[in-house]
Protein backbone atom coordinates (compact mmCIF):
# COMPACT_ATOMS: atom_id res chain seq x y z
CA UNK A 1 0.00 0.00 0.00
CA UNK A 2 1.33 3.59 -0.87
CA UNK A 3 -0.30 6.57 1.51
CA UNK A 4 0.18 10.02 1.22
CA UNK A 5 0.33 12.00 4.00
CA UNK A 6 -0.73 15.76 3.69
CA UNK A 7 -0.81 18.42 6.07
CA UNK A 8 -1.57 22.19 6.27
CA UNK A 9 -2.77 22.68 2.84
CA UNK A 10 -4.02 25.97 4.52
CA UNK A 11 -6.50 26.85 1.03
CA UNK A 12 -4.09 26.88 -1.52
CA UNK A 13 -5.50 25.13 -4.57
CA UNK A 14 -2.71 25.70 -6.80
CA UNK A 15 -0.28 24.18 -4.41
CA UNK A 16 -2.72 20.69 -3.41
CA UNK A 17 -3.49 20.43 -7.24
CA UNK A 18 0.30 19.86 -7.88
CA UNK A 19 0.67 18.00 -5.08
CA UNK A 20 -2.01 15.15 -6.19
CA UNK A 21 -0.98 15.14 -9.78
CA UNK A 22 2.46 13.38 -8.08
CA UNK A 23 0.37 10.85 -6.01
CA UNK A 24 -1.55 10.00 -9.06
CA UNK A 25 1.76 10.12 -10.95
CA UNK A 26 3.06 8.08 -8.29
CA UNK A 27 0.13 5.39 -7.51
CA UNK A 28 -1.86 6.14 -4.43
CA UNK A 29 -3.87 3.87 -2.71
CA UNK A 30 -4.79 6.10 0.57
CA UNK A 31 -4.83 9.16 1.84
CA UNK A 32 -4.28 11.14 5.39
CA UNK A 33 -4.86 14.60 6.21
CA UNK A 34 -2.85 15.79 9.37
CA UNK A 35 -5.23 18.68 9.54
CA UNK A 36 -5.30 22.98 8.63
CA UNK A 37 -6.82 22.41 5.12
CA UNK A 38 -8.18 25.58 5.48
CA UNK A 39 -7.15 29.25 6.62
CA UNK A 40 -4.20 31.64 5.13
CA UNK A 41 -4.82 30.78 1.66
CA UNK A 42 -7.84 31.65 -0.43
CA UNK A 43 -9.58 28.69 -1.81
CA UNK A 44 -10.89 26.94 1.32
CA UNK A 45 -14.27 25.80 0.17
CA UNK A 46 -12.39 24.13 -2.76
CA UNK A 47 -9.62 22.15 -0.93
CA UNK A 48 -11.87 21.01 1.41
CA UNK A 49 -14.00 19.30 -1.54
CA UNK A 50 -11.17 18.04 -3.09
CA UNK A 51 -9.85 16.56 0.22
CA UNK A 52 -13.40 15.07 0.92
CA UNK A 53 -13.06 13.14 -2.56
CA UNK A 54 -10.11 11.94 -2.19
CA UNK A 55 -9.81 7.97 -0.50
CA UNK A 56 -9.33 9.59 3.23
CA UNK A 57 -8.73 6.97 5.74
CA UNK A 58 -7.88 9.23 8.08
CA UNK A 59 -8.46 13.13 8.88
CA UNK A 60 -7.31 15.20 11.51
CA UNK A 61 -8.37 17.86 13.26
CA UNK A 62 -5.68 21.51 13.28
CA UNK A 63 -6.05 24.59 14.76
CA UNK A 64 -7.35 26.31 11.88
CA UNK A 65 -9.71 23.94 11.14
CA UNK A 66 -11.01 24.24 15.09
CA UNK A 67 -11.35 28.03 14.62
CA UNK A 68 -12.93 27.83 10.98
CA UNK A 69 -15.44 24.90 12.65
CA UNK A 70 -16.69 26.70 15.75
CA UNK A 71 -17.98 30.28 17.10
CA UNK A 72 -14.64 30.90 19.00
CA UNK A 73 -13.99 34.77 17.29
CA UNK A 74 -10.98 35.11 20.08
CA UNK A 75 -8.66 32.56 18.84
CA UNK A 76 -6.55 32.70 21.43
CA UNK A 77 -2.83 32.35 20.27
CA UNK A 78 -3.58 33.23 16.66
CA UNK A 79 -1.38 36.37 15.32
CA UNK A 80 -4.01 39.15 13.26
CA UNK A 81 -3.21 37.80 10.15
CA UNK A 82 -3.80 34.10 10.92
CA UNK A 83 -7.27 35.54 12.51
CA UNK A 84 -7.95 37.55 9.76
CA UNK A 85 -7.83 34.69 7.83
CA UNK A 86 -9.87 32.45 10.18
CA UNK A 87 -12.60 35.07 9.94
CA UNK A 88 -12.46 35.02 6.29
CA UNK A 89 -12.84 31.44 5.19
CA UNK A 90 -15.71 30.98 7.80
CA UNK A 91 -17.28 33.84 5.66
CA UNK A 92 -16.68 30.91 2.49
CA UNK A 93 -17.86 28.10 4.29
CA UNK A 94 -21.53 26.18 4.34
CA UNK A 95 -22.48 25.32 7.58
CA UNK A 96 -21.77 21.75 6.70
CA UNK A 97 -18.26 21.88 6.05
CA UNK A 98 -17.99 24.22 8.92
CA UNK A 99 -19.59 20.93 11.25
CA UNK A 100 -17.06 18.42 9.41
CA UNK A 101 -14.19 20.06 10.07
CA UNK A 102 -15.42 20.47 14.25
CA UNK A 103 -15.84 16.61 13.76
CA UNK A 104 -12.52 15.75 12.86
CA UNK A 105 -10.22 13.72 15.64
CA UNK A 106 -7.49 15.51 17.35
CA UNK A 107 -5.07 12.12 16.88
CA UNK A 108 -6.20 8.77 15.57
CA UNK A 109 -3.96 5.54 15.25
CA UNK A 110 -5.18 4.26 12.11
CA UNK A 111 -6.66 0.54 12.00
CA UNK A 112 -5.20 -1.95 9.84
CA UNK A 113 -1.65 0.20 9.62
CA UNK A 114 1.73 1.22 11.70
CA UNK A 115 0.28 5.00 11.43
CA UNK A 116 -0.83 7.32 14.37
CA UNK A 117 -1.52 10.73 12.80
CA UNK A 118 -1.74 14.07 15.36
CA UNK A 119 -1.27 18.03 14.03
CA UNK A 120 0.20 18.91 16.86
CA UNK A 121 1.93 16.62 19.68
CA UNK A 122 0.82 13.20 21.08
CA UNK A 123 0.86 13.90 24.68
CA UNK A 124 -0.58 16.92 24.42
CA UNK A 125 -2.68 17.28 20.90
CA UNK A 126 -4.78 20.21 21.91
CA UNK A 127 -2.46 22.49 23.10
CA UNK A 128 -1.03 22.88 19.93
CA UNK A 129 2.92 22.89 21.08
CA UNK A 130 5.40 22.52 18.30
CA UNK A 131 8.28 19.64 17.79
CA UNK A 132 11.93 21.33 16.87
CA UNK A 133 13.82 19.18 18.86
CA UNK A 134 14.87 15.61 20.60
CA UNK A 135 13.50 17.03 23.25
CA UNK A 136 10.05 17.89 22.30
CA UNK A 137 10.42 14.33 20.09
CA UNK A 138 10.82 12.42 23.15
CA UNK A 139 7.70 13.54 25.34
CA UNK A 140 5.76 12.56 22.09
CA UNK A 141 7.55 9.45 21.36
CA UNK A 142 5.90 8.10 25.14
CA UNK A 143 3.25 8.57 23.80
CA UNK A 144 3.62 6.84 20.69
CA UNK A 145 2.77 3.36 20.22
CA UNK A 146 3.28 2.78 16.65
CA UNK A 147 6.57 2.66 14.85
CA UNK A 148 5.28 5.82 12.76
CA UNK A 149 3.76 8.71 13.80
CA UNK A 150 2.98 11.41 11.30
CA UNK A 151 2.88 15.19 12.32
CA UNK A 152 2.30 18.65 10.70
CA UNK A 153 1.43 21.89 12.43
CA UNK A 154 4.97 23.72 12.33
CA UNK A 155 5.09 23.84 8.37
CA UNK A 156 8.89 22.28 9.00
CA UNK A 157 9.62 19.56 7.67
CA UNK A 158 11.68 17.70 11.40
CA UNK A 159 12.04 13.88 11.25
CA UNK A 160 13.42 11.92 14.56
CA UNK A 161 14.40 8.27 15.00
CA UNK A 162 14.00 6.39 18.42
CA UNK A 163 16.24 2.86 18.28
CA UNK A 164 14.64 0.54 20.90
CA UNK A 165 16.30 0.24 24.27
CA UNK A 166 19.29 -2.07 24.60
CA UNK A 167 21.79 -2.72 27.01
CA UNK A 168 24.26 -1.24 24.70
CA UNK A 169 22.14 1.97 23.09
CA UNK A 170 23.79 5.16 23.81
CA UNK A 171 22.33 8.13 21.63
CA UNK A 172 18.36 6.76 21.75
CA UNK A 173 16.46 9.52 19.95
CA UNK A 174 18.03 11.34 16.66
CA UNK A 175 17.14 13.60 14.47
CA UNK A 176 17.19 12.42 10.48
CA UNK A 177 18.88 15.72 9.00
CA UNK A 178 18.87 15.04 5.37
CA UNK A 179 14.66 14.62 5.52
CA UNK A 180 14.78 18.34 6.31
CA UNK A 181 17.61 18.97 3.90
CA UNK A 182 19.94 20.55 6.87
CA UNK A 183 22.90 18.89 5.40
CA UNK A 184 22.49 19.50 2.01
CA UNK A 185 23.28 23.31 0.58
CA UNK A 186 20.22 24.86 -0.19
CA UNK A 187 21.25 25.60 -3.92
CA UNK A 188 21.48 21.71 -4.64
CA UNK A 189 18.63 20.88 -2.51
CA UNK A 190 15.88 22.88 -4.37
CA UNK A 191 16.53 20.61 -7.27
CA UNK A 192 15.95 17.30 -5.32
CA UNK A 193 12.36 16.85 -5.70
CA UNK A 194 11.93 13.79 -3.34
CA UNK A 195 14.27 12.26 -0.08
CA UNK A 196 13.62 8.92 0.77
CA UNK A 197 14.09 7.60 4.74
CA UNK A 198 14.65 3.72 4.99
CA UNK A 199 12.29 2.05 8.18
CA UNK A 200 14.81 0.08 10.52
CA UNK A 201 12.58 -2.60 12.05
CA UNK A 202 12.25 -2.26 15.76
CA UNK A 203 12.58 1.74 15.49
CA UNK A 204 9.94 4.53 15.85
CA UNK A 205 9.61 7.10 13.54
CA UNK A 206 8.19 10.40 14.16
CA UNK A 207 8.16 12.45 10.96
CA UNK A 208 6.77 15.95 10.30
CA UNK A 209 5.80 15.93 6.56
CA UNK A 210 6.15 19.75 6.01
CA UNK A 211 3.39 21.81 4.67
CA UNK A 212 1.65 21.89 0.83
CA UNK A 213 0.06 25.21 1.30
CA UNK A 214 2.50 27.34 3.33
CA UNK A 215 5.99 25.75 3.73
CA UNK A 216 8.08 27.62 6.39
CA UNK A 217 11.44 26.12 6.01
CA UNK A 218 12.78 28.35 3.25
CA UNK A 219 11.76 26.36 0.37
CA UNK A 220 8.74 27.29 -1.36
CA UNK A 221 7.90 24.26 -3.03
CA UNK A 222 4.94 22.41 -1.94
CA UNK A 223 6.10 19.40 0.85
CA UNK A 224 4.40 16.08 1.36
CA UNK A 225 4.93 12.21 1.88
CA UNK A 226 4.35 8.84 1.01
CA UNK A 227 4.68 6.19 3.11
CA UNK A 228 5.24 2.63 0.96
CA UNK A 229 3.93 -0.13 3.36
CA UNK A 230 5.38 -2.71 1.27
CA UNK A 231 9.01 -1.68 0.62
CA UNK A 232 8.75 0.45 4.16
CA UNK A 233 10.20 3.62 2.90
CA UNK A 234 8.69 6.69 3.61
CA UNK A 235 9.34 9.59 1.31
CA UNK A 236 9.47 13.40 1.70
CA UNK A 237 8.35 15.17 -1.44
CA UNK A 238 8.80 19.03 -2.97
CA UNK A 239 6.83 20.20 -5.63
CA UNK A 240 7.19 23.18 -7.30
CA UNK A 241 3.20 24.86 -7.83
CA UNK A 242 1.84 28.26 -9.39
CA UNK A 243 2.83 30.69 -6.14
CA UNK A 244 1.97 33.86 -8.29
CA UNK A 245 -1.77 32.59 -9.03
CA UNK A 246 -2.12 32.00 -5.15
CA UNK A 247 -0.86 35.02 -4.17
CA UNK A 248 -2.83 36.75 -6.81
CA UNK A 249 -5.98 35.01 -5.37
CA UNK A 250 -4.93 36.15 -1.38
CA UNK A 251 -5.00 39.80 -2.78
CA UNK A 252 -8.06 39.87 -4.85
CA UNK A 253 -9.80 37.81 -1.76
CA UNK A 254 -8.58 40.89 0.17
CA UNK A 255 -6.67 38.60 2.99
CA UNK A 256 -3.45 40.02 4.68
CA UNK A 257 -0.89 41.08 2.04
CA UNK A 258 1.90 39.30 4.23
CA UNK A 259 0.07 35.80 3.36
CA UNK A 260 1.03 36.50 -0.40
CA UNK A 261 4.52 37.60 0.10
CA UNK A 262 5.64 34.90 2.83
CA UNK A 263 4.82 31.96 0.09
CA UNK A 264 7.81 32.56 -2.54
CA UNK A 265 10.53 33.11 0.34
CA UNK A 266 9.24 29.88 1.97
CA UNK A 267 8.93 31.51 5.87
ZN1 LIG B 1 -0.89 25.12 9.78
Amino acid sequence: MRYAILSDVHGNLEALSVVLAKCNEVGVDAYISLGDIVGYNANPKECLDIMRSLNLICAIKGNHDEYAGSNDNVMEGFNPHARAAVIWTKSQLPPEDRAWLASLPMRQTIKGTMITAVHATLDSPDSWGYIFDVHHAADNFAYQFTPLCFIGHSHVPVAFCKKPITQYSERMIMELEDWEHKIIPEAAFRREESFDINLNAGHKYLLNVGSVGQPRNKDPRASFAIYDSDLKIVTRYCIPYDIAAAQAKIYAAGLPERLATRLDRGI
